[in-house]
């Protein structure tokens, strides 16, 4: 499962933060998810609750965001994909330009990025 592992660095990730600001708790997180990236919030969600438990952050609130994906094409177009455009299904990515129907490159929407960690952090 794909998802497991990132959400696995995701989750040293956050825990790296957490220590570096000492915090005692960690009460959400918000994470990014680009439209590119083939991850199922579903199973991102399961996989946080595993990788969760038994930590500070076993009670976290996660809040996925989608974030739209962004192509380029040699005639100048760069952008959203058009909405009939079917990206999730199957493994290999076709991407066509809404403008002039050639082969397009993914620039953006590839990532996923932790947006926001709320922690208890004691007094200073
Ligand atoms: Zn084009």
């Amino acid at each position: 499962m794909h998802e497991f592992s990132v959400m696995s660095q995701i989750v040293d990730a956050i825990m790296e933060e957490a220590e570096k600001r000492e915090a005692k708790k960690i009460e959400g997180v918000t994470i990014e998810l680009g439209e590119f990236t083939m991850l199922g919030e579903e199973q991102m969600r399961f996989s946080f609750e595993v990788l969760a438990k038994g930590t500070m952050m076993e009670d976290a609130a996660v809040v996925f965001r989608r974030t739209d994906g962004e192509i380029e094409c040699a005639c100048g177009y760069r952008g959203a994909m058009s909405p009939s455009e079917d990206a999730a299904h199957g493994s290999t990515l076709i991407l066509e330009c809404p403008k002039c129907g050639g082969a397009a490159t993914i620039v953006g929407g590839r990532e996923c990025v932790i947006r926001d960690i709320r922690m208890v952090v004691p007094d200073v």
